[in-house]
Formats: C-alpha cells, structure tokens, sequence
C-alpha cells in the first residue's frame, strides 16, 4: 500500500496529491508549515507545533479553514492510515490559487496539506562523532523584514546559508543576525555549554522558537543545568566547551568543529550526550 496524504480534508494516494501551478504557496512562497515527530504512534509535543502554525498563519494573516483541533484530529489521522508508529509529519498550509499578482485576498481557497513520511537528517554516526559546520555569511532575516519566529514556506534564507555550508563540506551552517549576534541554523537552534551551563540565543536574536529548545530547556533544569538566553558571538561558539544544535528532525545532535576550529577536545561532550539520552528516553525514540 502506497502512501496517502491528506490533502483538504481528503487521504489521497501519494502520486495524486497535487496542487496548483497558480497556488500562491508556489508561486511565493506564501503559506507556513510544520515538521512534527511521532514516537511509538505518538505524537510528540503536538499541541505546541500546532499552536506555533496557527500562530505563523495570523503573523501572515492566512485563515487556516480547520480548527485547532480538527487540525490535530486531521494529524492523528493520517498518521493512522499510513499504519506509521515513528514518523516525521509534515504540515503545510498555503495561501491557495490565486491570479499571478501578489494580492493574497484574491485567493480564496488556502491549501492543507499533511504528509506522514520518515526523515533521515543526519547519519547515526554523527550522532556518535559530531558535526563539523561553519558560519555562513548569508545574514539571517532580520525581523523586521521576516520574522523567523514565522515557519513560512519561504525558506531561500536558508536554503542560500545551506548551500554555503555544503559547499565548505558542512551539512549544517550557522547563521548570524542582522547585527552580526549568533541566530540559529538553517534549519536548528544552537546551544553552547560552558562550565557546566548551557547558553543558547534569545529569540529576539531572530530565530525560530524551536520546539525542541524549548524540550532540551526543559530537559537540562530537570538535570539541575540552567540555561541562558544571552546574545552570542562567534567567539562564544569557538571557545565552548561543547556545542549542539536541536531541531524536530536533528533531536539533539553534537558539534564537534566549527569553522574550522575544534569545539572542547573535538568530541561530543558529557553535557550533550547525557541531553540526548534523556531526549531519547523522553520520545522513547531509539535511532535518529
Ligand atoms: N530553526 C529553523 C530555521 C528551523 O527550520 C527549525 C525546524 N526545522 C528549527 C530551528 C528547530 O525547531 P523545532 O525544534 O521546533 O523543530
């Protein structure tokens, strides 16, 4: 049985889950989505990842046309009917089909999508080795401009930082602000640990308030490790004695180099190890 995907209310047959050439999610990038997990049939953190849809849906003004709990219910269910116990959940809301000029009132008819599937970030062994990243110079967007706190289906920010980063040899690439403060990563948030302490950007910085952050905050005062908020530089990042990036799909996961230079004694640290088994306990997840 191949896979379905829910499509306006419907599960369709993977190969007929088509929109619009004239969607305006294609055609600009106008709309929001989500990438969720599920654990063991299990939806992790649900409430919280559709409430930050909602929540880049009003930032655009777009009407999502389900609630949010039919949205969880439409969630739910299409996992169900793809038989999938651990998998990644990609929601995605666009503006609809409209005529080829920008005005987003002329498109009556937004477009949800759910797509249940798996994703493979990074290798098992990065896990275990780390990962080497660099700084991009592609600028974060400010604020102001975009805000990143808005998961928008405009991603050429990052996409430019990623191709950046794969082209120096790195799978992931860290991004500055505006102001030139350490933001997050093309597609994580950064953490440094430091004595003990764990520091991480402030969503002011102008990133995306990750859900996984949030857990790993959660998860590290459970531990007795207290965590600032603090605006960074790359000199913070160079001199920590461990760093990792969090992410739905990368869960939590070690950095080893940056730019070149060897984080702590080039390996993952204690600190970060000990985050991510208790992640792993928390999800019930095994592998990445
Ligand atoms: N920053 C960006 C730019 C992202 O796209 C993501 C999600 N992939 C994250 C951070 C991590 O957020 P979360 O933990 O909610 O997945």
């Amino acid at each position: 049985m191949g896979l379905k995907v829910y499509l306006n209310g419907e599960l369709v047959d993977k190969e007929d889950a088509c929109i619009s050439v004239y969607d305006h999610g294609l055609l600009y990038g106008d709309g929001v989505f989500e990438g969720i997990r599920a654990y063991g049939g299990k939806v992790f953190r649900g409430r919280e990842h559709v409430q930050r849809l909602y929540d880049s849906a009003r930032a655009i003004a777009l009407d999502i046309p389900l609630s949010p709990e039919e949205m969880t219910e439409a969630i739910e269910t299409t996992l169900q009917a793809n038989g999938l116990s651990d998998a990644y959940i990609r929601v995605v809301v666009t503006r609809g089909v409209g005529t080829l000029g920008l005005d987003p009132y002329k498109c009556p008819d937004p477009q949800v999508i759910i797509i249940t599937d798996s994703i493979v970030l990074y290798a098992e062994e990065h896990y275990r080795n780390g990962l080497e990243v660099v700084t991009a110079s592609t600028v974060r967007n400010h604020p102001n401009a975009l805000n990143p706190r808005i998961k928008s289906l405009n991603y050429l920010n990052n996409v430019l930082a990623k191709i950046e980063g794969l082209q120096a040899g790195a799978s992931e690439a860290i991004m500055l602000n505006a102001a030139g403060y350490v933001a997050e990563c093309t597609g994580d948030n950064i953490f440094t640990v430091n004595d003990g302490s764990l520091a991480t950007p402030p969503v002011h910085a102008g990133i995306l308030a990750g859900i996984t952050r949030g857990v790993v905050m959660e998860l590290a005062a459970e531990a007795g490790i207290e965590t600032l908020q603090r605006d960074m530089t790359r000199f913070d990042l160079y001199v920590a004695d461990e760093c990792f990036l969090t992410g739905t799909a990368a869960e939590i996961i070690p950095v080893v180099r940056i730019d070149s230079r060897p984080i702590g004694d080039g390996s993952p640290g204690p600190v970060t190890m000990e985050l991510l088994r208790m992640y792993r306990e928390l999800t019930g997840g095994g592998a990445g």
